[in-house]
């Protein structure tokens, strides 16, 4: 069964997995792999809680790049955490008031953006 494993590895191209399949047995092939995602999804959980923040840009580079360094991860982390920026409707001209998030013109008082649906503060 390593063996088939290895072979169709092999045959894709990838010669890491090929190799993994040589060496170890097929349960310690199965038991890195889920390691390695549970720790990928670890690695990656601040750019995950993060996702739908305006930031959500910034903090994955963040996560990516300083995430290895315990303090760049934590960062990213609280980062992910904090609230957004605040909202506004801001007059930009007479009678005129646009949402600070999309540039959507309010329609009247409004607690929430009906462009992008963002609370108004
Ligand atoms: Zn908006």
């Amino acid at each position: 069964m390593a063996m088939e494993a290895a072979i169709i590895a092999h045959g894709a191209g990838c010669n890491f997995l090929a190799f993994l399949a040589y060496l170890k047995p097929e349960e310690d092939v199965k038991m890195f792999f889920s390691a390695g995602l549970g720790g990928l999804v670890l690695y990656f959980l601040p750019s995950i809680i993060g996702r739908n923040k305006r930031n959500a840009g910034a903090i994955f580079l963040l996560n990516f790049f300083l995430g290895w360094t315990v303090v760049g991860w934590i960062v990213a982390m609280v980062w992910a955490c904090s609230e957004n920026p605040p909202v506004h409707y801001v007059p930009v001209a007479p009678g005129g008031l646009f949402c600070t998030a999309c540039g959507h013109p309010a329609a009247g008082p409004a607690r929430f953006c009906a462009s992008c649906g963002r609370v108004l503060y």
